[in-house]
């Protein structure tokens, strides 16, 4: 499958736009990548220190996706992928100031002191409780109604916080989860849908995506260096600022403040939603201007790394602050327990999340302010005694996790509207399609062998 003698064009070299770009040279087309920063990745970064190592953006992936290790063994870089220690499957819920594990199984479900006795006897009745029928219900509603209170507030919002800084009354499960969704949807049930799918046969494809975490070896930079190594370097122009693509005779005309104008067949755009109409000006009119309508949360990360550890023993993959417990933090990874060489032997280095749609304002928290935040709320959640971190690195993300809520469908129909009146132009980045890694990774792939169809 080639496509040799069009000309494509690749915006953006985050992971979305650098994955188009690999199956793209995989599949020996001709193409050129445009990024507006002096470096790529997009919010991937890895930082290193004497023994430390940690991320600013994301920090672990999971292979749900068969694409997530397809990528991985096409790179021909199995060596570089690694996958969480088991620890990682133990995770941490705050409640009344105590750390307890998220129930794994029946057993603890019925025993935990997360949720109340009512939610653990109501889920026997799942099955039978009737299906919604606002295809717009947010996850708050969806899940009081299918599993109580108990667990929206200690299962379910800790978990919007951990991945979408988000928060369940904002999320709408048909565009964010849609497995999940469509359980109730075909199964009428989320127990009776997992016992269903639990029953299918996988093919071998399938069984490539599992629930493990990844990440790579020296951080995730590794797998943006592979990819980059993999490109060719002659083929990613950085330093693109005010990037414009014109279109004129069916095909579009690409500037930039640091490139010539150069004609391309076919455009696949992997930056950001909010930006699309800076980029593609001629798309700004009705029936479009929904395609830049999506909401972001704001983050803080926050690296601490710790040369000794000497407190709450860091046995699992992290621990998250439900809202009703009114913290500053959103939750905390345990990064040196999950990965090799993130902290020196008996050290530590953890991933400290704080504002996110329920804090928006803790950002503006000066870096003294927010490391005060951040030190009492450690010494507190993780009863740490003598607080000496040798590392303590800030990065806020004013537009960090794009929320899946009631703008989605109006963007989506937009992206699609555009797509059927310009062809050639293939609209993708996390504004649709899922915001974790490996739906990027998918994403980055579909968009390459697409275009060649
Ligand atoms: C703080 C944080 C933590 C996260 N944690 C996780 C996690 O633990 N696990 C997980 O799976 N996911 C996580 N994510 C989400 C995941 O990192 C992202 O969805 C993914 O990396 C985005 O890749 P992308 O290529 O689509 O976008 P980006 O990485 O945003 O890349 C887009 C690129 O386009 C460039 N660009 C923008 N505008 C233009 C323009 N006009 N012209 C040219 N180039 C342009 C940008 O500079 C950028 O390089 C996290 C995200 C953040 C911000």
């Amino acid at each position: 499958m080639t496509n040799s003698n069009k000309k494509i064009a690749v915006i953006g070299a985050g992971l979305t736009g650098l994955t188009a770009a690999f199956y793209l040279k995989q599949k020996k087309n001709s193409f050129q990548v445009f990024e507006k920063e002096s470096r790529i990745g997009g919010v991937i970064q890895t930082h290193q220190k004497g023994d430390f190592t940690w991320e600013s953006g994301p920090s672990t992936g999971s292979i749900s996706k068969p694409e997530v290790m397809e990528l991985f063994e096409d790179l021909k870089a199995l060596d570089v992928l690694e996958t969480a220690k088991s620890v990682s499957k133990n995770r941490y819920i705050l409640k009344n100031n105590k750390l307890h594990a998220l129930p794994s199984g029946p057993v603890s479900g019925f025993f935990t002191p997360l949720f109340s006795w009512k939610d653990k006897f109501g889920i026997l009745l799942e099955p039978f409780r009737a299906k919604g029928s606002d295809p717009h219900e947010n996850l708050s509603s969806f899940v009081k109604r299918r599993l109580g209170s108990s667990i929206l507030d200690y299962a379910v919002d800790p978990f919007v916080s951990g991945v979408y800084a988000g928060s369940p009354e904002t999320i709408i499960p048909r565009y964010a989860l849609p497995k999940l969704y469509s359980l109730e949807e075909q199964y009428g049930s989320f127990i009776k849908g997992s016992i269903h799918k639990l029953k299918e046969t996988k093919t071998t494809r399938e069984k490539k995506a599992t629930k493990e975490v990844f990440s790579a070896k020296g951080g995730l930079s590794t797998l943006i260096h592979k990819l980059e190594e993999a490109i060719g370097k002659e083929s990613i122009h950085t330093h693109c600022e005010n990037l414009e693509i014109r279109y004129e005779n069916n095909q579009y005309i690409v500037s930039s403040s640091s490139t010539e104008p150069q004609i391309f067949d076919q455009v696949i755009y992997t930056a950001s939603a909010k930006n699309i109409f800076e980029v593609f000006p001629f798309l700004n009119t009705p029936p479009y201007q929904d395609a830049n309508q999506i909401l972001y949360t704001a983050v803080a990360e926050v690296a601490v790394g710790f040369s000794q550890w000497e407190a709450f023993p860091l046995d699992g993959f992290g621990a998250l602050m439900p809202s009703k417990e009114n913290r500053d933090l959103l939750g905390i990874l345990f990064m040196s327990s999950l990965f090799e060489k993130r902290a020196p032997q008996g050290g530590a280095m953890l991933a400290v999340f704080v504002g996110g749609e329920r804090r928006p304002e803790l950002l503006e928290l000066s870096d003294k302010e927010l490391q005060n935040l951040v030190e009492n709320e450690l010494k507190s959640i993780l009863k740490i005694q003598n607080f000496k971190p040798e590392i303590f690195e800030i990065q806020r993300h004013f537009n960090a996790i794009p929320q899946y809520d009631i703008l989605t469908p109006k963007r989506m129909a937009a992206f699609e509207a555009i797509q059927n009146a310009y062809p050639g132009l293939f609209l993708g980045g996390n504004g649709v399609g899922g915001i974790g890694m490996a739906d990027r990774i998918k994403q980055g792939k579909e968009l390459a062998l697409n275009i060649l169809k």
